[in-house]
Order: structure tokens, then C-alpha cells, then sequence
């Protein structure tokens, strides 16, 4: 017998071994082995097993790693998938489908003493300076060899065993399993009883899930939407549309207890953003309380690598049965799938940013058609993708149109800022009209969120004399200007700067510098000096300074610590509190020139899901929408909440132009340090997409030119663009022409299958 595999270094290809007798019957696909390579050893995965190879002679591989494959035959067809659709080398697929931690594992635990973090339950303890330190760097980590830790902070074993007695760590020999909720106290939860709405959503998904399973569509799986007959396997996927507050969780929870019900598994996934500890709770409580409790896992990127380890084993062993995660949580080995959920499905964090370059939604779809499971695809705002898989009768559509009990849904104001700047000197931060309902808010006791999707206090330097702006000498952006810490900080590569007391050009020392554009940090002083009596707080990732802010922020937001909260995109979603009557958007058209053809669609989710933050008690919420063009479409379509209407004039816009969700568009991006040689390598590059693409039908490609951002990291990066009627016949041909491709040295491709981000 021959097992092929994939080896842990890099390399475009499989490699064939002969699996020794000793061995027979211990190698299946997804078995991690040890084998020869050169005169190393190293790590690889059995992606095929095979009676005979091309090869003379093959070579013995040396073991076995791990009881089990880690790896389930789907999952292992899902990379294969990712690595063809995505075009990306078979072990770079496989990487993500299989966490690091799982997949170096060597042979069992060193019997160390180790010190990992707790969640402390109630309030934290004060601690001593010592104590504190010790502490922090345990939170960092979260568990760390006890040795390792003391050698790092110069500390005794005594410090860390107070800080156990406090209850915040736990110093163990083995730590079989690590359950990083472990000190939560989660009180049970029982199925609510559902509004009509819900019972008709739930009955089609139970319905689905009831349905016999026509036999998985077998490998080439096709592109997400593009393909799958009605009545099919295909028809599997929903799309549950219900504006926030509508109760689409609940739904979730009881399709997840009817999939357990069956004997079958489920993966939820949520934004990381939003994978709270009461988003995890609010799963834990319905499952892994009373007299049958099924482990419910918790995937994502602030878990050590020992807990990933044991969530993961915890799943692939079945005795967790629901995954709730992030974008990778989708690889998680549950065995037999059931049911796969994906909230807030339109989200861009579920595309990866690096190889591959995996949209998670459409993985989701894609592993649903595989294993015959029910796949629903959750969204108070949902993509055009979906949205337009509907219409074509590829996915079903579920709708939620009213909130549970009964609130109205915010009554939202647009100011039109052009009036008010024409009225005096410069733009004021806040218009008159939010400026009063703001105060009205304070006088009532009322809560208000405000919303800029900005950091820092002003978005550049500039000299009003000769014309001079600071820019990062690494990036094609400007600096942005921090007040609290006086500095210029570029915000794509980090670069740091004094800020200088007059302009810097020699001949110019203007002392009249200006500082134009407005960040959250300003707002929040503008809002101290308006309002000296209120609370006001900012949350945003410069405020955000210890791992628990954002936790303690809110925890205070909810109590009524805090009276106006200021805040990027991270409190834009999935925060209900009651006391909120009032949000306020200061620039609701930042999103809106950007040179994205989703720029349009983005600022129509933001909106909508910004304004869905207020009015979630008993008191009507309020939005007021700042905007210099008013009567843009996106804007006001989320002022009458008109999804229907707004998606009706997007789509006819990305029609006519050949955009997703009519086209594909894979995006290419040469960087490099030398610009002449980044341009050259482009031009190169398109001659040959010409020649291998060419024939294929409506086909565009466009560029090559400087990318949005045309300098990053100092490199400079330039693109071409493919749009096509269907990806899967490019990405075949991709995978014959891109090895054949050769660039400077210094000059590196990255493609991009239905990119997200086209800076
Ligand atoms: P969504 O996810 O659509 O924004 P949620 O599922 O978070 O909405 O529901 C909002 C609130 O309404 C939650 O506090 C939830 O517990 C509650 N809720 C949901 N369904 C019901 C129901 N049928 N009866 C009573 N309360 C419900
Ligand atoms: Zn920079």
C-alpha cells in the first residue's frame, strides 16, 4: 500500500511512501505520519492512500503520529476544494484546515507544571504591584510553563500561589483538559416559546434537516451558489434574513436541538468580534446544562495553543457536538455535520486575509453540499451574494421582519451636513440636532452610543501655507495625529512620529500647522468640553489597552457607569442595551468613496447595523445619520430600513458593470521594493492571463495599475483584475499557469479568488 502525502514544508506537491507492513491498518487519510525526506525527518499528512505509485521505488514511511486521524475523509475533500478553488498549493489548504497546535502535536505531554489563566468569576481582585505583573503576563499567554514563567518575570513560585488562592490561575502538573470557561458560572437555559415568525423559520430548517439526505455531491465540489439542482442537495442552504432584535438566535438554538436530537453535530459560526463570552454563554447555557449536557467546543485566535488542542480533540472524539467559533471553526472535525450556521453571514472578517484565501461563508456552503448538511446563512443586513442566491432560487429565503416583542424599529433622522458647515466657520463635529438630543438623552438619564469608524484624533497634518501633509515614509498614507499621546502613528504599518511644532519644509516653518479630519479621539474630547457633566467613554483599539477593557467597558456601559459611548466598528454590532434611546453617526459617508465597488452595500450594512443598537428596551430609539450626501441611496434606504429597495438598485448597478454577484472577480497583487520591477513583473503578468484566459467567455481583466494602497510595509504593489462569468473553469487554468510563472526575486504574487478587500 502507498500513502501519498503532504509534508509540513512548503512544497507544491504530494509525496509517495510505502506504508510498511507493521504499519497496515493503522494509515488512513488524514493519518499525520513521520517520514523521510533527504536525511530529515519530517511531519506530514496522509492526504491519499493508493495500491501502486509512479515512483520506483517509494520509501517506508517511519510512523505513525496519534491515535486518530485529525482530519475527517470530508474535511480532507474541503481542503482539496480550497487548494483548487482558491488555487493554493494542497499543504498550504491543509494548514487551515487543521490548527497548528493539533497539527505538531508530538508524541504526548511533557509533565510540566504549568500556570494557566482563569476567567476570574465576579469582580477582579485588586492585587499587588508584584502580583499585577506576574498576572498580566499569565493573561497574555494564558497558560505558560510554571519554569518559563518564573525566569521571565524574576518572580518566585510564592507570588504565583497567591495568585492561585485568589483564584485567577491554576499551577497543575498535566493539564488533561483545558476549559478556558472553566470558572464561568452559566446558569441553564430553556427553548422560548417563538413568535409566528420564528415558528415558520424554524419548521423550513427542521423540515430540511428531516429531509433524507440525497447522496453528497462527490468531489469537484462546485463554487459556492454556482451550481446544485432545487429539490437537491443544493437546496439545503437558507438564508435567514431578520433585522436585529428579530430573534434569529433563539431560531438557531432550537435548530441546533433538533440537529442533537438526530444524533448529528452542528458548527456555529460568528464574527470573532462577536464571539463574546455572552455569545459562548448564551450557547453553553441551552446545551451543556441539565440531565444530558453535550460539550459545546469554543474555536478561536485568543485560545493558547493547549486549549485549541483540546477543544479540538474534544470534537474530533465526539464528545463535542457544537462548535461555536470563528472564521476557521468551520474546519472543525464534527462528525456526522448536521447543521451549519453562519450569523451575520455578510461579514468581511470571514474572508482570510492571507493564503488561503478563504471566504469561511462559502466554505460553509461548500462542506453543507459535501456532507449533506443544512446550512443556514444568518443576516440582518445579508450580502448581495446571498441575497441574489435567492433570487435565483439557489438558496431559500427566510424572513424575520419584526422584532421580538414587538419594539419599533429606530426612527432614524439624516442631518444634512452641508447646511451645516455653510452656516459658520469650518464642520462641527455634531450638528445642532444631535447635539440636542444628545443633551435631551442626559437630562432623561437615556444612554447614547456615537459611531465613527476613525481612530485617533484627526486623520492628517497638513501646512495651509505650502501645501505640506505628513505622510508614513514606508506607506501611500498620511499620518494620523494621537492627541492623548502625542504622536503621528500610521495606521497601516505602525510607523511612529514626533509631531512637529511648526511645518517641516525648511523653507516654509510655518507655526500655524493644521490638523484636518476627525478620529474617535476627538470626538471624545469635543464631548467633554459640550458636555462637562456627562460620562463619556471610548472604545476603540487604542483605548482598548488590557485584555479585559473591552469586557469591563461594557460590563460599565450596561450598568449605567457610562452615559455616551464612543467607538469604532467594534461596537457596531450584536450590543443590545435597553437604555440606549439614542445613536448618533457622526460621518455616515466615510465608507462611501472608497475605491470599492461594494463601497456602496458596506455603508448600507453599517448603517443599518449601527442604528439597530438603539431603541432595544422599552423606549422608541432615535438615530441621527451626519452626512454630506444626503441623498445617496445607501443612506437613505437605511433610513427607511428599505433592504429591498436598496438591494434592487445595487444589483441593478453591479449587472450592468459585470460585478459579483452576476460576475467573479479575482483580484492579482504583485508587491515588491522596486517600483520598476513591481510595474514590469504586472505588465508580464498580464500578457499571460491574456494568453491562458483569453478564450474564455466575458472575460475582463483590467490593469495592471497601482493598487489603492500603492505603498505598504515599503512595498509597492500593483494590480490587475479579473471579472469572469464563472470562477471554477479560471482557477483550473490558474492552477496549470501560475507555476509556470517566474518574477524578480524580490517581486511576489498573491491571488485573490473573490477578494473582499480591493486596497
Ligand atoms: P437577533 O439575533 O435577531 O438580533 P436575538 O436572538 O438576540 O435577536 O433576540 C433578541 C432578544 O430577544 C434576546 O434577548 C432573546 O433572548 C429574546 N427573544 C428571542 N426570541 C424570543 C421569544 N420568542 N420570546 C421572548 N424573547 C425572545
Ligand atoms: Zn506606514
Amino acid at each position: 500500500m502507498i500513502a501519498r502525502v503532504t509534508l509540513e514544508i512548503a512544497l507544491r506537491r504530494e509525496f509517495d511512501y510505502l506504508i510498511p507492513p507493521e504499519l497496515a491498518g493503522r494509515v488512513e487519510v488524514g493519518t499525520r505520519v513521520q517520514v523521510p525526506f533527504g536525511p530529515r525527518k519530517v511531519l506530514g499528512c496522509v492526504t491519499a492512500l493508493a495500491e501502486t505509485s509512479e515512483h520506483p521505488n517509494p520509501k517506508p514511511l517511519f510512523k505513525v503520529i496519534g491515535e486518530q486521524s485529525l482530519v475527517t475523509p470530508k474535511v480532507l475533500q474541503l481542503a482539496r476544494w480550497i487548494g483548487d478553488y482558491y488555487c493554493c498549493a494542497p499543504e498550504t489548504a491543509l494548514k487551515s484546515v487543521l490548527p497548528e497546535a493539533v497539527r505538531k502535536e508530538s508524541a504526548g505531554w511533557r509533565e510540566l507544571l504549568h500556570v494557566r489563566a482563569l476567567v476570574p468569576a465576579g469582580e477582579f481582585p485588586k492585587l499587588p504591584k508584584r502580583q499585577r505583573e506576574v498576572w498580566n503576563l499569565i493573561e497574555e499567554r494564558r497558560e505558560l510553563p510554571l519554569q518559563e514563567l518564573l525566569a521571565l518575570t524574576g518572580t518566585t513560585a510564592a507570588t504565583v500561589r497567591q495568585l492561585e488562592n485568589k483564584g485567577l490561575v491554576v499551577i497543575a502538573p498535566e493539564i488533561s483538559e483545558r476549559d478556558p470557561y472553566a470558572r464561568e458560572q452559566i446558569l441553564p437555559s430553556q427553548a422560548l416559546v417563538m413568535n409566528p415568525q420564528q415558528v415558520a423559520a424554524l419548521a423550513r430548517i427542521t423540515a430540511a434537516l428531516d429531509a433524507p439526505v440525497v447522496r453528497p455531491v462527490t468531489s469537484p465540489a462546485p463554487a459556492p451558489g454556482e451550481t446544485g439542482e432545487r429539490g437537491g442537495v443544493g437546496n439545503r442552504v437558507f438564508l435567514l434574513h431578520g433585522v436585529t432584535g428579530s430573534g434569529k438566535t433563539e431560531v438557531y438554538l432550537q435548530a441546533l436541538a433538533h440537529t442533537l436530537a438526530q444524533g448529528k453535530g452542528g458548527i456555529v459560526l460568528v464574527p470573532e468580534i462577536a464571539l463574546t463570552p455572552q455569545t459562548v454563554e448564551r450557547f453553553k447555557a441551552r446545551f451543556s446544562t441539565g440531565p444530558h449536557p453535550t460539550l459545546v467546543a469554543v474555536l478561536h485566535s485568543h485560545l493558547s495553543a493547549g486549549e485549541r488542542h483540546d477543544e479540538w480533540h474534544k470534537i474530533r472524539q465526539g464528545r463535542a457536538r457544537i462548535v461555536i467559533g470563528a472564521r476557521s471553526a468551520i474546519f472543525a472535525p464534527v462528525e456526522p455535520l448536521g447543521l451549519v450556521i453562519v450569523d451575520e453571514e455578510h461579514e468581511h472578517t470571514y474572508k482570510q486575509e492571507e493564503a488561503p484565501r478563504y471566504h469561511a461563508r462559502d466554505v460553509a456552503v461548500v462542506r453543507g453540499r459535501l456532507e449533506g448538511a443544512t446550512v443556514v446563512l444568518g443576516s440582518a443586513t445579508p450580502s448581495l451574494e446571498s441575497f441574489h442566491n435567492c433570487q435565483r432560487g439557489k438558496y431559500e429565503l427566510l424572513e424575520m421582519p419584526e422584532r421580538v416583542d414587538d419594539q419599533k424599529m429606530p426612527h432614524v433622522r439624516i442631518v444634512d451636513m452641508r447646511d451645516t458647515a455653510r452656516g459658520g466657520k469650518g464642520i462641527p463635529i455634531f450638528s445642532p440636532q444631535l447635539k440636542e438630543a444628545i443633551q435631551q438623552r442626559l437630562e432623561r438619564k437615556e444612554q447614547t452610543i456615537l459611531f465613527l469608524n476613525r481612530r485617533g484624533y484627526s486623520t492628517s497634518l497638513q501646512c495651509p501655507l505650502c501645501g505640506y501633509v505628513a505622510e508614513c515614509p514606508n506607506c501611500s498614507v498620511s499620518l494620523t495625529y494621537h492627541r492623548r499621546e502625542q504622536k503621528l502613528a500610521c495606521h497601516v504599518c505602525g510607523h511612529q512620529a514626533r509631531v512637529p511644532g511648526v511645518c517641516p519644509v525648511p523653507t516654509c516653518a510655518n507655526p500655524k500647522i493644521r490638523f484636518a479630519g476627525i478620529g474617535t479621539e476627538r470626538v471624545e474630547d469635543t464631548l467633554v468640553k459640550l458636555f462637562p457633566e456627562a460620562r463619556v467613554c471610548r472604545m476603540d483599539t487604542d483605548a482598548l489597552k488590557r485584555k479585559d477593557d473591552f469586557r469591563r467597558i461594557l460590563g460599565d456601559f450596561r450598568v449605567g457607569k457610562i452615559d455616551i459611548l464612543v467607538g469604532t466598528q467594534m461596537i457596531a454590532k450584536g450590543l443590545h442595551f435597553p437604555n440606549v434611546t439614542l445613536v448618533g453617526i457622526i460621518h455616515a459617508d466615510l465608507a462611501l468613496h472608497l475605491p470599492d465597488f461594494r463601497a456602496a452595500e458596506r455603508t448600507f450594512q453599517l448603517l443599518t447595523q449601527v442604528a439597530g443598537r438603539a431603541g432595544r428596551g422599552d423606549v422608541e430609539g432615535e438615530v441621527y445619520v451626519q452626512s454630506f450626501t444626503p441623498f445617496h441611496a445607501a443612506i437613505q434606504c437605511a433610513r427607511r430600513h428599505d433592504f429591498v429597495g436598496f438591494y434592487d438598485q445595487e444589483l441593478e448597478f453591479r449587472r450592468q458593470l459585470n460585478y459579483p454577484p452576476f460576475g467573479r472577480v479575482a483580484l492579482f497583487t504583485l508587491k515588491g521594493r522596486n517600483e520598476e520591477k513591481v510595474r514590469l513583473s504586472a505588465e508580464h503578468l498580464r500578457r499571460e492571463l491574456t494568453t491562458a484566459l483569453g478564450a474564455l467567455p466575458e472575460l475582463v481583466l483590467a490593469g495592471p495599475g497601482a493598487a489603492p494602497l500603492a505603498k505598504a510595509e515599503s512595498y509597492y504593489r500593483y494590480q490587475v483584475m479579473l471579472r469572469a462569468r464563472q470562477m471554477p473553469p479560471v482557477s483550473r487554468r490558474l492552477a496549470t499557469l501560475l507555476p509556470t510563472l517566474s518574477f524578480p526575486d524580490d517581486v511576489t504574487l498573491a491571488v485573490d479568488i473573490d477578494p473582499v478587500n480591493m486596497a
